[in-house]
Parts: structure tokens; C-alpha cells; sequence
């Protein structure tokens, strides 16, 4: 029994607890945002210090009893700041919407302009989406790829753009994007218009942790802003990291606590120390090669299937397919199609896509999940084999079928309880 107090006082509850851990269990997750953590974590995110009140930071809490409080912010901050080469760190922002916007605050004046990565391309809703209120406060410009059929950004056009309308943030970092950046190009760009340049490594922490994709800071990035639950396999949450100005990490203090925040959820802190602790071993960065090794072998076979990749590949832990073109299927309906198979992965816009939004051509997939749990290139390939045979044939026998070895390839890789 996993939850035996849950289990004797509040039975819908635990069912629903229950069955979750069956799902996770038993199906393949390859929404790419998604991960699972250690044992170690979820002990720390179960903690009494969740009962804690501590708003401030370390050595400057407003309210006493903060012995312990402290001692775990410390911890979280100083990993971080190993793991990313990093000078200042803020570990309070509650997730990675949290972390972008008091990123603005900190830096920008209502009215101020962001120049930011096309949403259909690839960016965030926080990167200024009109569904958000971000979009009454500041004024968010785009850039885009020049060649969607490999990835490339229009540099060109960005400069021209950030000439034009004088950003005070040039922002990099990608939700569906699965290409590594120029970042020489992008600090140029932000340096010649006197911009800050932050990116947004919400998706590829990991990867950069573990030094499997290139660190912005090597390449004068100011700022970065991520999440910890992704590739970086910790809780759910969010993280300012800072690469050298003292002052921009003081701005962003503030920002997060009093201007956005309330108390900083410790228990989470606490369990961003044991996962960033978790990241400075070096099985960390086997297991972040592993990511990119398994996501290679998943693109060799779409590709010798012939379905379209965007950007004709991928470079990092996803890959975003063009549902409607490969397999005559709508992402939506694709996506409700491998769920039945037990494979989980998410519905997507595509660039130029012409189908709505709730429906659009592409599906998103990626491989973070799969690897903790164990698997390699054999097995990933064959994921992508089970998909493809599913989204081709679509009958009940054969998602039957598929959905048989999916539950066997879970049952072989159980989800681990410890990294070492
Ligand atoms: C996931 C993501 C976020 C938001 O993180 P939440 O924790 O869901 O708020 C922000 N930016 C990017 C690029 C992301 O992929």
C-alpha cells in the first residue's frame, strides 16, 4: 500500500492516488515535459516543512523558527548554482510561469517590449500569448525560423526587428522546439540593442546539467529561467538562475518575493535540493546522453517511415511530428488514438499550421520519461514502431495488440525508485 494513512481516512482520495501510480506504472509516458523523480524527492516534497511559513530568504525571514528553513534553501541554491555555472540562483518561483513573469517585473516597465520566439514555432504562453495578461502590461515582438523544414532562425530578420522596436529582453528557449540555438548570434542581437538576453531552459535543464546540450552562460547569456520538473527530474517548480550581475539578482529577489509571492513552499525547496544534488552525479549525465541517444533512435525510424519531422530532426529530448501529412491524422486524434495503446503524448500546433487549435496537425513526443525509467535505443525505436503501426492501421485489434506490448515494455522498466 503506498498511501496507508490516505487508504484507512479518505478512501476517494487514495482511489484516485491509486490509480495514478497504475497509469504511471503501466502505460509509456512520452509528453516530453513530463518525468518521474526518486523516492529521495517525493520523501522531501512529504515533509513538515511544508507546515513552515518563511517569507524572505536565508538570514532575512520575517518570521522566526527558521533553523532548518534556511539550511535547505542554502543547500537548493548552492547546487544550483554549481549545476548551471551560475552566480546567484532564486529557488522560490512556485513553477516556471512564475519564474518568466517575475523575470519581467524585475527587469521590464509596463509597456516595455519583449522580443520572443513565434508561439506557433515553438514558445511559450508565457512568452506572451494574448490568452495571458501579460499581454496588457508589456509589448511582445517575434521572431520566427526562416526554414521550418530544418529548424533554422531567422537571424536576419530578428535583428531587424529588434532594431526596429528596441526590446529590453531578447528571449530564447522553446516549449516545442527541438533544435539547438546559435546563442552567440542571440547575445549579439540583445547586446547590440541593449537588451538583457534570458532564456527560457524550461524544457532542457536537464540536458544542460548534464552537459548534454550547450550551457547559455558559456555564451554570455544574462539570465536563465526553467522549471525543475522536466528534464531536470526534480519537483514541481521553478528556478532564476543569474550568470554574474549582483544587481539583476537582487531586481529578481524582489520580483519573486514581495512582488509576486507569498511564502515560499519549503518543502518543494527542500526536494529542488535533493533532485539538484541528484544532478551533479555523474549517472546524471549518462542519463541526460541517454535522453538525446533514445530521442535519435525514435527520429531514424519516423524517418525511414517517411513522416514529416519539423525541423527534420531533433537535437534534444523532443520531437514535434506532423500528424496530418505522415499519417493522415489530426494530432488530436492521434493523440486520443496512442492513449488507448497506453502510449501518452500531447496534441501540438504545428508552424503554418492550418487546423485549430484544439486540434492541430502535430503531436509532440519526447523521450525524458522513457530513459529514467531505463530504456534504450532498442526500445525506444520500437516505441516509435508501435506508434507508427498504430497511427497507420487504427483498428481495435491492432491497438489491442500494441497495448499489449506497451504494458510488457512498462512491466520490463518499472519505474525507479533511486538514480545511484
Ligand atoms: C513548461 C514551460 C514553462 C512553464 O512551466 P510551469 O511550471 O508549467 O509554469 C515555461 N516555459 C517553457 C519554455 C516551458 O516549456
Amino acid at each position: 500500500m503506498e498511501f496507508p494513512f490516505i487508504e484507512r481516512e479518505d478512501r476517494e482520495v487514495a482511489a484516485a492516488l491509486a490509480g495514478e501510480e497504475q497509469r504511471e506504472a503501466e502505460g509509456l509516458e512520452l509528453i516530453p515535459s513530463e518525468n518521474y523523480i526518486s523516492r529521495a524527492v517525493k520523501e522531501a516534497m512529504a515533509s513538515s516543512l511544508t507546515n513552515k511559513y518563511a517569507e524572505g530568504y536565508p538570514g532575512r525571514r520575517y518570521y522566526g523558527g527558521q533553523e532548518f528553513t534556511d539550511a535547505v534553501e542554502t543547500l537548493a541554491i548552492e547546487r544550483a548554482k554549481k549545476l548551471f555555472g551560475a552566480a546567484y540562483a532564486n529557488v522560490q518561483p512556485l513553477g516556471g510561469a512564475n519564474a518568466n513573469i517575475a523575470t519581467y517585473f524585475a527587469l521590464l516597465e509596463p509597456g516595455d517590449t519583449v522580443l520572443g520566439m513565434e508561439l506557433s514555432h515553438g514558445g511559450h504562453l508565457t512568452h506572451g500569448h494574448p490568452v495571458t495578461y501579460l499581454t496588457k502590461i508589456f509589448n511582445f515582438v517575434r521572431y520566427g525560423m526562416k526554414d521550418v523544414e530544418t529548424g533554422e532562425i531567422d537571424y536576419e530578420d530578428m535583428l531587424r526587428v529588434a532594431k526596429e522596436t528596441k526590446p529590453k529582453i531578447v528571449l530564447a528557449g522553446f516549449s516545442a522546439y527541438p533544435r539547438e540555438l546559435d546563442y552567440e548570434k542571440f547575445v549579439a542581437i540583445a547586446r547590440e540593442v541593449g537588451a538583457l538576453a534570458v532564456m527560457d531552459v524550461a524544457h532542457i535543464a536537464g540536458l544542460i546539467a548534464g552537459k548534454a546540450a550547450k550551457n547559455p552562460f558559456d555564451y554570455g547569456f544574462d539570465i536563465m529561467t526553467t522549471t525543475t520538473h522536466k528534464t531536470l527530474r526534480g519537483p514541481r517548480g521553478g528556478m532564476i538562475l543569474t550568470r554574474e550581475s549582483a544587481e539583476i539578482a537582487k531586481k529578481i529577489d524582489k520580483a519573486i518575493f514581495p512582488g509576486l509571492q507569498g511564502g515560499p513552499h519549503m518543502h518543494q525547496i527542500a526536494a529542488k535540493a535533493v533532485a539538484f544534488g541528484e544532478a551533479l552525479r555523474t549517472s546524471f549525465a549518462a542519463y541526460a546522453k541517454q535522453i538525446i541517444l533514445n530521442t535519435k533512435a525514435m527520429e531514424g525510424v519516423f524517418a525511414k517511415q517517411g513522416a514529416r519531422l519539423i525541423t527534420g530532426g531533433s537535437d534534444n529530448h523532443l520531437i514535434l511530428l506532423d500528424a496530418e501529412t505522415s499519417f493522415c491524422i489530426s494530432g488530436g486524434e492521434a493523440e486520443m488514438l496512442l492513449d488507448r495503446a497506453g502510449i501518452t503524448l500531447n496534441k501540438n500546433v504545428i508552424p503554418g499550421d492550418t487546423r485549430p487549435a484544439m486540434d492541430p496537425s502535430g503531436i509532440r513526443l519526447g523521450t525524458p520519461a522513457l530513459t529514467t525509467r531505463g530504456f534504450r535505443e532498442a526500445e525506444s525505436a520500437r516505441v516509435a514502431e508501435l506508434m507508427i503501426d498504430v497511427l497507420t492501421k487504427r483498428d481495435d485489434a491492432v491497438v489491442a495488440c500494441a497495448h499489449e506490448e506497451v504494458r510488457a515494455l512498462a512491466a520490463a522498466h518499472p519505474i525507479p525508485e533511486s538514480f545511484s
